[in-house]
Formats: structure tokens, sequence, C-alpha cells
């Protein structure tokens, strides 16, 4: 990831740090306990808090892996323990007027997830690792237009008086398709594709008064595996899991609803997508709970014989009834999505029937 984002900058004018971070942070008093933080993060859904001294000038980060770290310690009381004696101090902050190109090198030493963002002095936000990981995907889909759009000059290019070229034409055709829908990773629809078809039958349902609807699937505690086994192995069960999605979905026979025109998409990171059209949500639910069901009960392999059982939280929604378009499809899934994961993770929700016709 980091000789990608090297390169990515090289090629690329890198941006400036303001540009990708995440606007805003939530702030704790050192004065604070590490039980009353965590109240606060939980309340915001934020993985990192700023610590910040009476005068507000930051005193340091505390994050999830800080807690993570200080829970194996005996005897450790997150009630009478202050945050400042377990956060990490600094104050490690990074300024949002610099390129990241030239603070990469930087925030690689230091080796943190989260970063908070000053601006003449004051903080103005946080640079997540997951703020990078967005920008790399950005930057990666930039590289992917231009190849594609490299390989149309070439077969505009291309003369079709040999029957060697013409297999030639038909084998960049073929690339050509497969690169612009698929994910590298998984094999999955990736998320232009999912979005290119999430328009397509909405406005197929708004059409025809049918129901579409949408599951958001994403993997319980998925840093957990990548902190314990490595990204490597982490990319290694992520292929694994979409073979779970695949399978489960194409080739379940149970419910005659799950069909050809169905998407299973990676929706970014660990997180995928499942479209079903003509699919209204007490069907919806039916699929999620074998997704669910499957993956709970499916060891994925990994390096050489060593296998991990993930779990998923699902979030499901359906047009018309919790949204009347896109974006009130996609927020209200995201929603549903989110109360599983508060609910204690491993399970479903359905989202809440929208009033105003939006
Ligand atoms: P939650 O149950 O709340 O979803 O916990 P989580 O750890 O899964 O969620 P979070 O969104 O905080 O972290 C997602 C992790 O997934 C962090 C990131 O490193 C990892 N991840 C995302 N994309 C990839 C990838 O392509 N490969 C690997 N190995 N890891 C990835
Ligand atoms: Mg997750
Ligand atoms: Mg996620």
């Amino acid at each position: 990831m980091v000789e990608q984002i090297e390169n990515n900058a090289k090629q690329n004018v890198s941006p400036f740090v303001r540009d990708i971070m995440t606007h805003g942070a939530v702030t704790a008093s050192e004065e604070l306990s590490v039980a009353e933080v965590i109240t606060i993060m939980n309340k915001s859904r934020v993985g990192a808090t700023v610590v910040v001294k009476d005068d507000g000038s930051v005193s340091g980060i505390f994050t999830e892996r800080d807690l993570l770290m200080k829970m194996n310690d005996t005897g450790f009381d997150a009630k009478r323990t202050k945050v400042s004696m377990v956060m990490t101090s600094g104050p490690k902050t990074i300024d949002a007027d610099a390129r990241l190109s030239t603070l990469w090198p930087q925030i690689n030493e230091w080796g943190f997830r989260h970063i908070p963002v000053v601006a003449d002095g004051a903080l103005v936000g946080m640079l997540s690792m997951r703020d990078v990981f967005r920008l790399r995907l950005w930057n990666m889909e930039t590289q992917l237009d231009q190849e594609i759009r490299s390989l149309q000059q070439l077969r505009s290019l291309l003369h079709l008086d040999t029957d060697e070229r013409a297999k030639e034409l038909l084998r960049i055709n073929e690339r050509l398709s497969q690169l612009a829908l698929t994910d590298d990773l998984t094999g999955l629809y990736n998320h232009r594709y999912l979005m290119r078809r999430l328009q397509e039958e909405v406005s197929r349902s708004q059409r025809s008064k049918t129901t579409l609807s949408l599951l958001f699937v994403d993997i319980d505690r998925f840093k957990r595996v990548n902190d314990a086994h490595g990204h490597a192995a982490g990319d290694q069960v992520l292929r694994g899991f979409a073979n779970i999605m695949r399978n489960t979905v194409e080739g379940g026979s149970v419910l005659a609803r799950v069909r050809r025109h169905d998407v299973v998409a990676r929706y970014g990171g660990e997180e995928f997508a499942l479209l079903l059209p003509m699919t209204d949500t007490e069907a919806a639910m039916v699929v999620a709970e074998r997704v669910r069901a499957a993956v709970e009960s499916t060891p994925i392999p990994f390096n050489d014989g060593r296998q991990v059982t993930v779990t998923v939280s699902i979030g499901v929604a359906t047009l018309p009834i919790h949204g009347s378009n896109e974006e009130g499809l996609l927020a209200a899934a995201d929603e549903a999505l989110y109360r599983a994961k508060r609910a204690g993770r491993n399970q479903i929700t359905h989202a809440r029937e929208h009033r105003s016709n939006r």
C-alpha cells in the first residue's frame, strides 16, 4: 500500500491533506477517564479521539487500538484510568495545507492510523488510514480510466483485415469489459458497476412500480483479521469471503427469487453489496439470512492450511418503502447496517420506513 501511494503521488499531483482528511474531529479532555472517552467515541461512531488540554491544544490521540492493547493488562480499570495515561501522546499532528506525498514518509514512520490535522495551530480534522485508502481507490480508478481510454484508441486503430487481428481485437474487447466492471481482488462486480446498475434498476422499478432491495454486507471486526495475520492474509480472506457470497447468492436454489440479474459487488474495503431487483424486504431478509448463516459457518482458508471464520452484519433497504431514489436507498441501507453493528454484529437489520417522499 505504501508503494502504491508513493507511485500514485509521483504520477498524479499529490493532494493536500485538507482535501482528503475527515473534517472535524471528536475531542475529549485529558482529564476524562478511558470509560468516559469510550462512551463519547461510541456515541459519535468514531475509532479515534483527539485528547486535548484545557487550552484546547492537542495533547495526544486515543484510538481503539490503544484500548485493545490496554485491555490485556491485568488490573486495568477503564473507569479509574485517565485517558492521558493510555493515549498515544505526542502530540503528533500534521498540517492541513501540506501535501500528502511530502508527509508520507513521516506518517509511515509513526505507524499511526489516525493523525490530528491542524491549521494555524487549531485542530481542524483527522487524517485516518481510511481516508488514505479512499484516495488510493480513487487514484486506481483514474489510472484505470486512462488505461481504458488508451486501449479504446488502440482498438480503433486496428484494421480488421486478418483473422489474427480480429482475434486480438476480441481479446482486447473482453479485457476492456472485464477491467471496467470487476474488482481486481475478488473478481466480484466493482463499485462503479454497482452504481451504474443501481441507477438503472431504480429507474426501472420507479417506472414499473416494482420493489428493489439493496443489502450492505460488512465483515465484522475485519481489522482484527489484518492485525492478527497481516494484510496479505486479510486479502486472501476477502477473496475467500467473496466466494462464499458468490456461491450463496448465485448457487442457492432455496429461493427462486435469487436470479441472474442480481448483482453481487464489492462496495469497497471489506464492505459488499447485493442488489436484488423485484425483491421486497421479506424476501431480501431471507437472502440476507442465507448469506449471514453461510459466512458464519464457513471457515476461510489462508496461508497454507490456516483458516479463520468471520461474521457479517447486514443492512437491508427496499425501494420504495425505505427510500424513493438512489441516494435514499443507499442511505437507508447504510443506516440499517449501522444499527445491525450497534446491536452487536452478526445480524441483519432492515431500514426504517421513510415518511416524506424525497
Ligand atoms: P466493524 O465490525 O465495525 O465493521 O469493524 P471493522 O474492523 O471491520 O471495521 P473498520 O471499518 O473499522 O475497519 C475495516 C478494516 O478493513 C480496516 C482495513 O484495514 C481493512 N480493509 C479494508 N480493505 C481491505 C483490503 O482490501 N485488504 C485488507 N487486507 N484489509 C482491508
Ligand atoms: Mg467491518
Ligand atoms: Mg466497513
